[in-house]
């Protein structure tokens, strides 16, 4: 018979999203519900590596529902690529008896699980903590919400200027791999061209369109790409403009980091909660070394192994809608 859950341990890994802080909250929380042992592993897999682990109560996720970051920290940790690492960590969990873990990170950390969960005996639960929304098997990701409304935000503003001036604005939004943020945000901007790691950039469409929005007198335009685009980057599209249309008044700007802070949307903090919540009841369950989503508004339970395997496409009706409405 398989053993029941004692003691959970519950850490976040990687890049950093808002909405961490209400997922750990419900973590811990849930397991106290049910009679459960649970502890905060510090800065993602080092802090299992190196036994940086403490114990949580319910007053330790006080008062953190609406707060950016993650009170646990995160980090990228070398060690956990070597069996040696992993081997650390498995002995600092299991001399505590932590028979369970709760791992809120991007793809690379459910790498990371995965791995882990098939050497050693504890099984593990992934929750796609990543502002970047690229993983499959969930409708969401904690912290998508929150970094593109953050960007919208900045970009409404950046319009603003723009219209003012006549110019065109090549906004980078964050996307390394992939070009949600910049899709979101550039439909709900009204921005004139998206441009995103999963398409090929083609420079001279985009000379061509412009050339012929300055004949209609159309002189603002906004451009979102995303950090990832295989183009270069805003630095990159803005120069190649400017050379080819010298009369144009082109401006770039980075979002950079402030799409990654912030006090997380109310849809960050409810996907969060629900996502945490049904964690522990998987690990309870028995429904072991998964990955929970939201698909249509229901829990969706995907194994590790293919969770890291999949990755969110982008439909060629997103990229029709773009060049419908900014036509
Ligand atoms: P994210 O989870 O945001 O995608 P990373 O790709 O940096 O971020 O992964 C976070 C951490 O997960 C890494 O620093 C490492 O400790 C662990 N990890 C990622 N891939 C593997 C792997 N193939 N084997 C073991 N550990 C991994």
């Amino acid at each position: 018979m398989e053993k029941k859950v004692t003691k959970i341990g519950v850490l976040t890994s990687g890049g950093d999203s808002p909405g961490m802080n209400a997922c750990i909250r419900a973590v811990v929380r849930t397991g106290l519900y049910h009679g459960l042992e649970m502890f905060g592993i510090l800065r993602g897999f080092a802090g299992m590596v190196e036994d940086d682990i403490i114990p949580m109560e319910s007053q330790s996720v006080a008062n953190i529902i609406q707060r950016g970051g993650t009170i646990l920290k995160t980090a990228r940790c070398k060690e956990f690529y070597e069996p040696e690492g992993r081997k650390k960590a498995y002995q600092n969990l299991k001399k505590r008896g932590i028979d369970g873990l709760v791992i809120i990170g991007g793809d690379g950390s459910f790498r990371g699980a995965q791995i882990f969960s098939n050497e050693f005996d504890i099984p593990c639960i992934g929750l796609p903590g990543t502002i970047d929304k690229d993983i499959a098997g969930t409708d969401f990701t904690i912290g998508f919400d929150t970094a593109v409304n953050t960007a919208v935000e900045a970009i409404d503003k950046i319009r603003d200027t723009a219209e003012a001036h006549d110019r065109l604005f090549v906004i980078e939004v964050m996307g390394r791999d992939a070009g949600y943020i910049a899709l979101h945000s550039g439909i709900s901007t009204g921005a004139e061209n998206i441009l995103i790691p999963e398409r090929k950039t083609v420079i001279e469409d985009i000379i061509l369109q412009l050339a012929e929005k300055e004949r209609r007198k159309k002189l603002v335009n906004i451009i979102v790409v995303a950090e990832g685009d295989e183009f270069g980057g805003a630095d990159e599209v803005a120069k190649v403009i400017t050379q080819r249309m010298p009369q144009q008044e082109v401006r770039v700007c980075i979002l950079g980091h402030i799409q990654r802070g912030g006090s997380p949307s109310c849809m960050d903090r409810v996907i969060a909660s629900r996502m945490g919540f049904h964690a522990v009841e998987s690990l309870i369950e028995g429904r072991h070394n998964v990955f929970v989503g939201i698909v249509n508004n229901r829990m969706n339970y995907l194994p590790l192994d293919e969770a890291v395997k999949k990755r969110q496409r982008i439909s060629e009706e997103w990229m029709n809608i773009v060049k419908i409405l900014s036509s």
